[in-house]
């Protein structure tokens, strides 16, 4: 367990938890999830002690772990539920996996890097996070054999949005994704998928790593 005392920026997971209340953050059960899962576990060794400031961090492959507040927001747009099956494309360290674990029935998580893949799932394995499948490929194909999907959540950014990902969504469902030039601004967008189609709202501004075609040759 890393010592929090030692933390040099003084953030430990007191301060965690209210920046993300302070930050407007207010669903008990997301507030709760947060709280629950331990995220010095999802970065890498040399960030142990900015594991609970407010920043998105580096991990393997060049990627990158999120930023604690906008899992948290996204989760929260979600509106999941606990019957819920959620689809995540962007494994990445398995922390937002983790924090929709606590939440939904099931959450299949796609990763197109086998070696952040193979970490998250070991380390979701070790938490004990076992309603969480990881799998490896190309998540802007999604995951047919396993949709429809209640929810789907994309953690890399899309230049446009994968009709393809929208068709494995069930009716009804939410997919957010961030949306704009891999370099440039984004935001995220919220849609739902209603009988007569889908609807879409622009949320908050953020900055994503990008969602990149097909599974990542090996490092
Ligand atoms: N949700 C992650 C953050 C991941 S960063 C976390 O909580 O740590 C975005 C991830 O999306 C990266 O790991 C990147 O490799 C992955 N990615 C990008 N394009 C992808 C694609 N087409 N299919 C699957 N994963 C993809």
């Amino acid at each position: 367990m890393v010592e929090l005392s030692q933390d040099p920026e003084g953030v430990g997971r007191m301060e965690f938890m209210l920046t993300l209340r302070r930050r407007g953050i207010s669903d008990q059960a997301v507030l709760r999830a947060m709280d629950e899962v331990p995220r010095e576990y999802f970065v890498a060794p040399d960030s142990l002690e900015l594991a609970y400031g407010d920043h998105a961090l580096p991990i393997a492959c060049g990627q990158t772990i999120s930023q604690p507040y906008v899992v948290a927001y996204m989760t929260e747009q979600l509106a999941v539920r606990a019957h819920h099956r959620v689809l995540e494309v962007g494994t990445g360290s398995g922390y937002q996996a983790a924090v929709l674990s606590r939440l939904v029935r099931e959450v299949i998580s796609i990763e197109r890097y086998r070696t952040l893949a193979e970490a998250a799932r070991s380390r979701l394995q070790t938490l004990g996070y076992d309603n969480v499948e990881v799998v490896v490929g190309d998540g802007l194909n999604g995951v047919p054999d396993s949709a429809p999907f209640d929810r789907i959540i994309i953690t890399a950014a899309a230049e446009a949005i994968p009709e393809t990902l929208v068709a494995q969504l069930a009716e009804g469902g939410v997919m957010l994704l961030p949306v704009g030039p891999h370099d440039g601004a984004q935001e995220i967008i919220k849609l739902t998928k209603m009988n007569e189609g889908v609807t879409q709202q622009r949320l908050i501004g953020v900055r994503f790593v990008p969602l990149l075609p097909g599974q990542a040759r090996e490092l």
